[in-house]
Parts: structure tokens; sequence; C-alpha cells
């Protein structure tokens, strides 16, 4: 892979770059190879200790950035300091005392004056900074400004002493930036802090990967203010000029490396020509017990342009759970069978591979269609003549798990590839879904996501995908009636369980999720089955559900609930991936407030999916949670896209990408609500910049950057 890719035919529309690097300055790619054990102040013991806290290189470092800013820029003189204001005086040293009041309490008083008048600094037990003091110093002291009898005084002051010539003050008389430290790996905001700036000091130049004429149509600073500015700003424009600076590096350039994988995907290689609405496919909607909606008509009239046509596609369809996606799915495989190829399905466990196996088989098989399903609990013959005749072409279409797809299995002609995503956010995963095609020929691609996206994070993490959005629930169906319900009311729930029970319908009862331990979930799970089953449910047929249990176990434990064996099904969030009983009409979220709002909804989805409406009752661990505002926000709004926003907002963007979202990818500055608008430009960027210079051969710093970002999970062709 070469890096500064030599260039070939330079086009004549490639966007002019910036000017010629300055002379030494270095690029992101060579910060990110360097080790923060370069700079002065660190050793080997503080280099392992920054490296527990993820800051190995020194781009590491830089964008180790500040969770806030203390402002100490204004300095004031003595006479005019008001009590309680925070204030950064610059003063001389006119006496410096040690006191001992008490026996275990020590003062250290240094007296200053600046001509306007005089002041007391003082520390309680810390006598040892009395060496830090010279009378005749000039010293910029920074605090709480307070009162002592007559004198100003200000207690525990940070310090720099001016007239030492120790180079410029990190801490007084300026805006001074606050970093995520960690106590137990033992580095403070002050280290960083003084690291950062020798890492500044060090390379003062950055190189720009960003064409200038971006720059400057965003209004964007270069990238050396942008990250002196982060760290060292001289007032709060600053600040927020170089995070918009930033978060343009952060989402451009995954967009960028999306888009230079998805060429990557089609360079030499053609797509397949399906043919569009063929009879088989017109058949298969006709036998459907219900006419498609609007919006799954033209998600279906979408995919189906894209897949007549000969650029593989790469289709994101997003909609709510039972919004109608898998059958608009099937019609598609039907359009790859009908022309004699086939299709895999893969779905993201094996209970929902077994689910949409058996919703998906009679409408298939009506038509001629053959199917099989294919997990890691077939029988191992089977399984072997299953894949023999997969490979002969004797089966239309595999359902199966991810799992499977990667050890192997050979096709005969794969036109389709479906890949059920539901609420993962797989870049990564997605990223290593390499073609299973023979030759040149890419299959084409549904990816199917049931995670509302906001339209900003679909931008950036769906940037490689193009969108199809099914909004609108299939008709008849009506959003699901939610209440909060604060502990002491629980009864009240229980209560609408057993009529609803009563009248021949059946309920989850859903148990937190607790991080990072399925054995704590499902101990929890099992001790909330026996107190139900003993107390408020007392004498219902109740199931137990969780991810401890052996496959079979479970298996037989959907199928008893499908079948209507069990009236309540305990469970963890296992159901929360795609379990589809229509019978099933209340659900109980235990502890709701433990969970996320998308999260929420997505689990709400589940009742309420055949003629009866459903309802929903969200118990709150206290009184308190239950009048939260994010649980409030599903009582009122049933939309998908509204409550991932209200997410958003409230949570940030962790919450919607979870612990999923790995490491490299991260986004550290963007606001996804605010920084929509800018995210949307870049995207833009991105397409236009690739369209025109696909390997990015013109702009060797932009792919070295994407390159030693992403290389791992990118395979970005080299551009020799
Ligand atoms: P998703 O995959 O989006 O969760 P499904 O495709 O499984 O949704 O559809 C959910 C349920 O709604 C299924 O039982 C399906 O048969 C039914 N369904 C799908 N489309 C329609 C429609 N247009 N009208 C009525 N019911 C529909
Ligand atoms: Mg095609």
């Amino acid at each position: 892979m070469t890096r500064y890719g030599q260039r070939r035919g330079r086009s004549e529309a490639s966007t002019s770059r910036q000017g010629p690097p300055a002379p030494g300055a270095v690029g992101m790619d060579v910060l990110g190879s360097k080790s923060v054990g370069i700079l002065p102040r660190v050793g080997y013991s503080a280099q392992k200790r920054l490296e527990s806290v993820g800051i190995r290189t020194l781009k590491d470092l830089l964008q180790h950035f500040p969770r806030r800013y203390i402002d100490r820029s204004r300095i004031a003189p003595i006479a005019r300091l008001r009590y309680g204001e925070e204030a950064t005086v610059v003063a001389t040293v006119a006496r410096i005392e040690t006191k001992r009041p008490k026996p275990n309490l020590s003062l250290l008083v240094v007296t200053v004056r600046d001509g306007t008048g005089e002041a007391r600094c003082v520390w309680f037990n810390q006598e040892f900074r009395a060496k830090d003091f010279e009378i005749g110093q000039e010293v910029a002291f920074s605090g709480r400004v307070d009162k002592f009898r007559w004198t100003v005084q200000i207690q525990n002051p940070s310090y720099d002493v001016i007239s030492s010539g120790a180079g410029p003050s990190l801490e007084v008389g300026r805006i001074v930036p606050v970093y995520p430290a960690s106590g137990r790996a033992r580095i403070t905001s002050g280290y960083l802090r003084r690291l950062v700036w020798d890492a500044l000091r060090m390379f003062p130049e950055l190189d720009d990967p960003l064409p200038r004429k971006m720059l400057e149509e965003l209004g964007l600073v270069d990238r050396t203010t942008a990250y002196r500015n982060i760290h060292f700003p001289e007032n709060f424009q600053q600040v927020e000029r170089a995070r918009r600076r930033l978060v343009v590096d952060e989402v451009f350039m995954l967009q960028l490396a999306l888009r230079l994988q998805r060429n990557e995907a089609e360079r030499d290689r053609i797509g397949i020509a399906h043919p569009r609405f063929p009879p088989l496919v017109r058949r298969f909607l006709e036998h459907l017990p219900f006419e498609l909606t609007e919006d799954q008509r033209k998600a279906l009239d979408e995919i189906c342009d894209d897949m007549a046509s000969q650029r593989p596609m790469h289709r994101l369809l997003q909609g709510e759970v039972g919004s109608g996606k898998t059958v608009v799915a099937a019609a598609a495989m039907c359009t790859a069978v009908a022309g004699g190829r086939q299709a895999a399905f893969m779905a993201p466990t094996e209970v929902l591979a077994g689910q949409h196996y058996i919703g998906l088989l009679p409408y298939l098989e009506q038509e001629g269609v053959r199917v099989a399903l294919l997990t890691s609990s077939t029988p191992a013959a089977e399984r072997k003549k299953l894949l023999e005749r997969v490979a002969k072409g004797d089966i239309d279409v595999v359902i199966g798990t991810h799992a499977l797809f990667q050890e192997g299995v050979e096709f005969a002609d794969l036109g389709l590839v479906v890949v059920d995503e539901q609420h993962r956010f797989g870049v990564h995963q997605r990223i290593r879904l390499k073609e299973k095609a023979k030759g040149r020929t890419s299959p084409d691609v549904l990816v199917m996501t049931a995670t509302p996206i906001p339209r900003t994070a679909a931008l950036t993490f769906y940037g490689d995908l193009d969108v199809s959005t099914i909004e609108s629930l299939p008709r008849g169906r009506k959003p699901v009636k939610t209440e909060v319900v604060d502990p002491a009311n629980e009864a009240a729930a229980w209560e609408a369980v057993r009529s609803e029970v009563a009248g021949g319908h059946q309920a989850y009862v859903v148990c937190p999720v607790i991080e990072e331990s399925e054995k704590l979930e499902a101990a929890a799970a099992e001790a909330e089955f026996r107190r139900l089953r003993d107390g408020p449910l007392a004498g219902l047929r109740l199931g137990l559900l969780h991810g401890r249990m052996s496959a079979r176990n479970r298996e037989e434990t959907m199928r008893s609930f499908r079948r209507g064996d069990i009236d309540v099904l305990v469970s963890t969030t296992i159901v929360e991936v795609g379990v589809d009983v229509p019978n099933a009409t209340v659900m109980v979220v235990l502890s709701a407030d433990r969970f996320g709002i998308s999260q929420l909804h997505q689990l709400r989805g589940r009742v309420g999916r055949g003629s009866s409406p459903g309802r929903c009752y969200l118990l709150a661990s206290s009184t308190e949670a239950a009048s939260s505002e994010r649980l409030k926000a599903l009582e009122r709004s049933s939309s998908g896209i509204e409550l991932a926003e209200v997410d958003l907002v409230m949570r940030g963007e962790g919450a919607v990408f979870g612990t999923r979202q790995t490491g490299r990818t991260d986004l550290k500055l963007t606001r996804l609500v605010e920084d929509a608008s800018l995210v949307a430009r870049c995207r833009e960027w991105s397409l236009r910049l690739v369209e025109r210079d696909p390997l990015l051969v013109d702009h060797p710093e932009l792919r070295a950057e994407i390159e030693s970002t992403f290389g791992d999970e990118l395979q970005v062709a080299s551009a020799s």
C-alpha cells in the first residue's frame, strides 16, 4: 500500500489543495506514529499510565480534548476585586509567612501588592509551597476572592511566577483548559495541559489535508489554528471555531473513508442487472394477504431500480420494527431468484434467523422459491447436505446468521445479500462483509435497520449507503399506548397483564440490562420470574428467557410462547431482537429508566402487532425516575426518529451509538444535532471529492490520514 500515492493522470477537475505544506509541518498520520514517550515530561511510568487512559501517541494526546475551560483571562487590579469572584491578579510578593495556629494546622500566607492594594494568598497545610516564592517576585495568582478582616484574601490560588522566565503560564491569566483526568492512572488535568503544550511546541505546524476551497466554503480555520485554539484559546469564540473545524475532521474523514471503501468494492467489479419486477415478484406481491403501504412500495421501487442497474447496490432500508421491511426484502430476494440467482439473508441472532425463516417460508414456497435455514444448531450431516445444494444452486434463498456466512459458504450464483442489522450499528461489521460472489461480479447488498437513526447520524455512519425509509406503519396498526408507572402503582400494570391474558392475549415482562454481566442479568431475570410467579402473576403460565439458557431451551420457550402455551414471557432484552408474536398485546418493562429511549421504543414495538392494540407499561425504579423527561417522551411520542433525537439531545452521541461503536471512529466533538448542517455539507464534499478523484490521488495527505486512522478496518486500495 503506497502512502503518498504516485500521482497519475492528475485530473483537470481536481480541487486545489492547500498550498505547499509549511516547512517542518507534520501530518496527523505522523503524529499518530509518534509515542508520547518522546515528550520531555513523559518517562517510562508516565507513558504506561497515559497508555492506560488511551493516550499512546501524540495524536491521541492532541485529540484528548478539554472537557471544559476556566476563564482566567481577565487580570484585575487588587483594588477592584469583588468578593466571590474568580479572578487573577498579577502582583509583587511583599511578605512570606508560615504560621501554626493549631498543632495540626499550618498556614502559608503570601502577601502581595500591585500598586492598587494588598492581598493575602493563603494555603492550608502546604508549607512546602513557601519555597516557590521570593520577596520582590512578580507572580500571577488565580482563585476565588474572599475577605479576611479588612484584606482581600485568595485561598489556595493557582499561581505562576512570572519573573522567573519559565515561559508562558498555562494556569493563570488565560482561559485554562480542563482535561478529562484519571485518578486511578494518576494523570491530572494539569499534567495533561503541560504535555499538550509541549507537544504543540514540538510540532508547531500541522499539515492541513483539507482542500483549501473546502476551508473557505465552510468558513473553517486551518488545522494548526484549530488544535492550538481548542487547547489554549484566547477567547471562547476561538474555541467554537476550533471545535467546528475539528468536527469536520472527524466527520469528513469517516465519510470519506466509507466512500472510498465503497468505491473500492466497486472498482473492477460489475454488479448484476437483475430483472425489474419480473412475474415472480408480481405474483409474490399479489399473493400477500395485504397491500404494500405507500412507503413500502416506494422503498421497493428504489431497491428494484438499484438491482436492475449494472452498478452494485449498497442500500440501507430503515424503518421501525413492524413497519414491514422484511416483506420488502423478500420481494427483493424474489427479484434475484427470478433472474436465476441466489439470495442470502443474514440475521443478527439465531432466534431471529429462525423467526425470519418461519415468517418468510410460506410466502416464498408458495411461489416455488427453495428456502433453507442454516444456523449453528443445524446438525452437521444436514448442514453438509444443505451446503452442497447451495453450492449447486439447488437452494434459492438461504437464511442464517452473520457467523455462518463468515465461515465460507459457497454459493453457485449469489445475487443479493440482505443484512438485517436491527439496532446494531455495524460500520465495522459491514466493512468486513466481503463479497461472496464469484469472480468480478458483486452481489447487491441491502442492509436493514430498525434503529431510527437521526438523519445526521445516517449521513455519517451510513455515508457509503443510499437510504430508503419506511416511515408509516402498515394501515390499521395503532401506536402502542404507553404509560410510565410510579413504583407505588406497580399493581396496576400487573392488573393489566392479568386482564389481557384473561382476554386470550399474551404479555412480555422485560428485565433490565445489567451492564457487562450476562450472568447477573440472568440471575435477576430468574429472581423476577419467581417473584411474579409466586406473587403478582400467580396462576398464569409464565415462561423465562435469558441469554444464559442453552439455545435449545430458548428455542423451546419461544416455540411455546408462539403456540400460546405460555401467557407471560419474562425475559431479558433478548426479545428486543425481532420476536414477532401477534397475539402479544401488553408489555411491562421493569426499571425502565435504565434503558435508552430508543431501546424502549424498539421493545414496545413487540406488542400490538396483531389486530388488537398494544399497551406498554414502563415501571420506573423510583418516583423521581417516573417523572423524568426521558420516560415521558415515550408516553408522548410514537415516532422512532423523534425519540432518537430526544436521546441524542439528552444523552449525547454515546447513547445512540452505545458501546458498539469501537474506538477509532468515535465522535469526540461532534454533536449530531447542533452540527447537523455541517455534517450534511461534509457529506456533499466527500461525495464530490471522491467522484472527481476516486482514489484521492490528488489528495495524498487525505489518503494518508484515512489510511492511518481507519487502515485496519477499511481496505482502501493502493493508488499504485
Ligand atoms: P419489520 O421487518 O419492519 O419489523 P415485518 O416485515 O416483519 O416488519 O412486518 C411486520 C408485520 O406486519 C408482519 O406480520 C407483516 O406480515 C405485516 N405487514 C407488513 N406489511 C404490511 C402491510 N402493508 N399491511 C399489513 N400488514 C403488513
Ligand atoms: Mg444491480
